[in-house]
């Protein structure tokens, strides 16, 4: 037998975890709840009784966290980007218009998929790390007509807020377009309203806001949406996405592909902690520990990427000086203070999530010291202790109020 086909030596996992888990407050995956670490580790049928009561309490608690009534929602097995290509993938055939608003990465994604599926593709690039803006939007609509439009409520690479979604939403509607909303990194962090904002697919996935594990994903389509994908003559080339094929499993008891359930079982967690805590309560919670987190590294003397006026709360960037590399502040504030936060896709910032678990006070002290302290290693400046008693007082005065 030749060596190449032997066993190779490797480290167990306990070898290479580090001794205490690093405090994940990146662009995601997020810290998970214990209810959600357990549920995780748990194999069912992923056909039986006990299945199928997951998967209606799932679907109703979807509903409540996507606001809508519509009955199709459904689970994917995959990233959010598997989620965003479902979406795709059963509204956009060949020849289909569809208007991408464009503000970063992730929203650029949804014009390359829409590409790549033979569509018609209009771009609305929104450039210098803007929002979106409703004429701009009306005006694309007017010219184009398109028949779905794709938009980001938060950009998660670029720190960018299109808080003009629900105008954007109906305007498209008045021109007869669908609307396909990213809602990957928002979603349960902020206000969402998919039947009042007649949005008709919401994508999410399970490792941002909802505070689930990566890799298990949900999206919900309006009825109209529904009503499309079932006059569509031709068949999704995507057979593990095709939602007429995912209906047999997440609404009639029968089988697709094996669902993950452990994930299914984790996401089923994630939801009921997020209704257990009310939408209006958790959306709370987020904006207060956003607006703590970006007033203290203000007083640290460090400066926000976005502009407020199109600033996302979920994810918060910080500008790198120019004489810095991002990925030196990465490596030591995760070396050193064991606090893991993001670079960006080639933006000269780096960037501490705001998601899910993210949002608790004890990480938020920790993690504005890690970045403070990181910082000053790299010989940049900070005035660390006015940045921590910001964020007290801020925590402090937002309670009170
Ligand atoms: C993270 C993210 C995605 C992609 O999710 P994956 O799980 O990495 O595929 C898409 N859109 C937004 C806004 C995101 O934040």
């Amino acid at each position: 037998m030749s060596a190449d086909y032997l066993p190779p030596t490797v480290l167990a996992l306990k070898d290479i975890l580090p001794d205490e888990p690093l405090l994940m407050m990146g662009a995601g995956p997020v810290p998970i709840p214990p209810a959600v670490a357990h549920a995780n580790s748990v194999v069912i049928n992923h056909l039986g009784a006990t299945m199928s009561t997951i998967i209606t309490q799932v679907k109703a608690m979807a509903r409540y966290v996507f606001q809508t009534r519509s009955n199709w929602v459904l689970g994917v097995a995959g990233p959010g980007s598997a989620a965003m290509e479902m979406a795709l993938s059963n509204l956009v055939w060949p020849n289909s218009k569809v208007l991408c608003v464009v503000n970063g990465f992730f929203s650029a994604r949804m014009a390359e998929m829409s590409t790549r599926l033979g569509a018609d593709v209009v771009r609305l690039d929104v450039t210098n790390h803007q929002a979106a803006t409703l004429e701009a939007v009306e005006a694309a609509l007017a010219l184009h007509r398109p028949q779905c439009l794709t938009i980001v409520q938060g950009e998660t690479s670029n720190t960018v807020f299109n808080r003009e979604l629900p105008a954007i939403a109906k305007a498209a509607k008045r021109y007869g377009c669908l609307v396909i909303v990213d809602a990957v990194c928002t979603l349960s962090t902020m206000p969402l309203q998919m039947d009042a904002w007649e949005i008709d697919a919401v994508i999410t996935g399970g490792q941002k806001g909802l505070s689930s594990i990566p890799g298990v994903s949900l999206i919900a389509f309006s009825d109209q949406a529904w009503a499309r994908i079932g006059q569509r003559t031709d068949r999704n080339t995507h057979w593990c996405l095709d939602a007429k094929l995912a209906e047999n499993f997440w609404h009639k008891g029968s089988y697709h592909y094996t669902a993950p359930v452990s994930g299914v079982l984790a996401l089923h967690e994630a939801l009921r902690l997020v209704c257990a805590e009310t939408l209006p309560v958790r959306f709370e919670r987020h904006a207060r520990c956003s607006r703590a987190l970006q007033e203290s590294i203000e007083a640290s003397g460090l400066t926000l990427f976005a502009e407020p006026a199109s600033r996302l709360n979920s994810v918060v960037g910080i500008v790198v000086p120019a004489e810095l590399d991002n990925a030196k502040v990465c490596a030591q504030i995760s070396e050193r203070y064991h606090v893991e936060i993001s670079g960006s896709f080639g933006l000269p910032m780096v960037r501490i999530g705001q998601m899910g678990e993210q949002c608790r006070a004890h990480n938020l002290f920790r993690t504005v010291h890690a970045l403070g302290s990181a910082m000053r290693d790299l010989g940049v400046k900070v005035d660390l202790p006015r940045g921590m008693a910001t964020l007290e007082e801020s925590l402090q005065r937002q309670r009170a109020a």
